[in-house]
């Protein structure tokens, strides 16, 4: 009885040491799993969310802000000039800028703010529980912190002077569709750009803007 309980008690120490390795495993499979899946979401070059994230979370902050009648705001922001900026210091330089970009950027938001790089050297920026005004206004904070600030060529030191920024906000209407509202951002800052660009525009509610449901039929 006593050698087989001590057989026992070795297979419970076995297994039990088996029971901890396995444990170890799958804690750091979890690890790597959520470390690719942030990867999966990140732009490599500026570390903000990239378009497959900011596609997923405007549908799930308009889904909130429907469900739970709250604002959001969408601002779509768009860099000055940024093809000749790029002719005239090469293209690492205008990389660098757009990380510039990037960290005022974030560096002007909410955590809860969903700021990413929707393509090129265009950003955007979704602002939870915000109305038009407040998200103009927070526009106008990220167009101020950019224009103040020289970017300076790390390589060598020298700066390059300002870049600027345009900026177009929009807020969501209940029951539009995300295309309309992203619409209505970029037409914003289009009006940004034709009326001199380094400003702020704010879209109209426009009157035929329609819940989906509508759309449908037209
Ligand atoms: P506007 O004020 O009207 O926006 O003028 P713009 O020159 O900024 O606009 P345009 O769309 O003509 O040029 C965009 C430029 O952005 C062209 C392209 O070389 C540059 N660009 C886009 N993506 C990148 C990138 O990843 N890195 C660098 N360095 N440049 C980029
Ligand atoms: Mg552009
Ligand atoms: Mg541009």
């Amino acid at each position: 009885v006593i050698a087989a309980t001590r057989h026992m008690e070795d297979r419970n120490q076995v297994l039990e040491a088996r029971l901890k390795e396995s444990a170890h495993e799958i804690e750091s499979l979890k690890e790597d799993v959520e470390s690719l899946r942030h990867e999966a979401m990140t732009d490599a070059l500026t570390g903000v969310a990239n378009r497959k994230l900011f596609d997923e979370e405007i549908r799930i902050g308009a889904a909130e802000a429907l469900d739970r009648k709250m604002p959001l705001t969408l601002l779509m922001i768009d860099i000055d000039h940024f093809k000749s900026f790029n002719d005239t210091h090469g293209h690492q330089v205008g990389d660098q800028v757009l990380r510039f970009v990037a960290r005022i950027l974030k560096s002007c938001v909410r955590g809860e703010d969903l700021t990413a790089r929707y393509g090129g050297e265009e950003f955007s920026i979704v602002l939870r529980d915000t109305n038009l005004v407040n998200g103009a206004k927070v526009g106008e904070h990220v167009r101020n912190q950019v224009s103040k600030k020289a970017v300076v060529n790390r390589a060598t030191g020298k700066s390059l002077g300002t870049i600027t920024i345009s900026v177009g906000a929009a807020e969501f209407i209940p029951g539009e569709s995300v295309e309309n509202l992203i619409e209505r951002a970029d037409e914003a800052l289009y009006a940004a750009k034709n009326k001199g660009r380094n400003r702020v525009e704010m879209g109209v509610a426009e009157a035929d803007a329609q819940p989906e449901a509508q759309q449908a039929h037209t």
